[in-house]
């Protein structure tokens, strides 16, 4: 352990750990656009800078580690400024346009303008980029213009979904995330799997025909397959708008194609609400009951006529265990038939 000093107040914290995470572990959250847990320290967005006694310049929270007596201040004028400078840089070549943007209310460059406008000075000039935006990706969009170069999609492409297919193109003003060697983002190798989307912190990385604004956010599993990814589903008006990926054991906060993009059949127009039974050759709706009943008498005729083991049950990877559990116990102890399997295998 070391002994430091945070904004004056003493820090007993585990030696080899990060400015960033100690502050985090006594509930200062430091600003930050590139910083991850699960990701390398990049110190790249310089947002988390803080004051050190006896050191010169300001230094990265999430790349310096802790050293026996250190005397950190988090929040003093120099940082304050600092913070306040790196973003106006940032705005100076950004697009003045939050009012109509998509991620308007959850945009880390919104949220910490807001915060520390205070202390902008009057002389930057707003001269915003203009290069073309690549919609060349079914599920997503990539907007240079809005693009602050955290890199963070990088990093996670790279380290955590290790695809590699996207990196910085080009230099100064006409900087970019592409993929490599490609014009477009689907020419590349990318999969499509949405975790650069996922981490952006402002409306560079957007998928497409989503909302962020004014959302209910469900916690839920994602019903596509048996790892159970957890997701929360963003809502508006009885409608499902987005899926992010849950931190957690199960998924680490990523995800798959499906799992992030793939919710639109729940609000599809094509959706059945209801069974449907074949009458003369035509499909009609019926209830549940109506289905059951159904159901249970092909069900006896079979069994009748056939034996038990002459049916067979297919089940889906779009239920909980718990569910596929019953399915089977059915199968098995009121059908009488051993033939069980899902859809994972059809
Ligand atoms: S990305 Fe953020 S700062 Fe930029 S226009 Fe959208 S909401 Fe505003
Ligand atoms: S969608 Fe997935 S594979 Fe494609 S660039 Fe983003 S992280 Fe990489
Ligand atoms: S697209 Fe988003 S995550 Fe990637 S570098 Fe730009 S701002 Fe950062």
């Amino acid at each position: 352990m070391v002994n430091i000093k945070i904004n004056n107040k003493e820090v007993k914290a585990e030696k080899g750990t990060t400015i960033f995470k100690v502050c985090k572990s006594i509930g200062i959250e430091l600003p930050n656009f590139c910083n991850d847990e699960r990701l390398n320290p990049s110190g790249l967005c310089r947002m988390c800078l803080v004051e050190i006694e006896g050191s010169r310049n300001l230094e990265v929270g999430c790349a310096t580690i802790v050293r026996e007596g250190m005397r950190i201040y988090t929040h003093s004028k120099k940082v304050l400024q600092a913070r306040a400078d790196i973003l106006q840089l940032m705005i100076s070549d950004h697009p003045l346009e939050c009012t109509t943007c998509v991620r308007t209310g959850t945009c880390k460059l919104q949220e910490y303008t807001n915060l520390y406008s205070n202390h902008f000075k009057s002389d930057y000039e707003n001269q915003p980029k203009k290069l073309d935006i690549d919609e060349s990706n079914p599920f997503y969009y990539y907007d240079p213009n809005k693009c602050i170069l955290c890199k963070k999609c990088v990093r996670v492409c790279e380290e955590l979904q290790e695809v590699g297919a996207i990196s910085p193109v080009d230099r100064g003003h006409t900087t970019e995330i592409a993929p490599f060697f490609k014009d477009k983002l689907n020419d590349s190798n990318c999969v499509s799997c949405g975790n650069c989307v996922s981490v952006c912190p402002v409306g560079a990385l957007v998928p497409k025909n989503s909302e962020f604004h004014n959302t209910k956010k469900t916690k839920t599993t994602c019903s596509y397959c048996g790892v159970g990814c957890q997701i929360e589903l963003l809502t508006k008006e009885g409608r499902v708008v987005g899926s992010q990926p849950v931190d957690n054991e199960v998924n680490d906060g990523l995800l798959c194609v499906k799992g992030k993009f793939g919710y639109k059949f729940i609000n599809h127009e094509d959706r059945l609400k209801k069974p449907l039974i074949r009458r003369n050759g035509e499909l009609e709706e019926s209830t549940w009951e109506e289905a059951y009943d159904y159901i249970k008498s092909k069900y006896d005729d079979i069994k009748h006529e056939y034996g038990s083991e002459s049916m067979a049950g297919l089940s889906s990877a779009r239920c909980t265990n718990e569910e596929n559990y019953l399915f089977q116990k059915m199968m098995r102890a009121v059908i009488g038939s051993n033939h069980v399997d899902h859809c994972a295998r059809l």
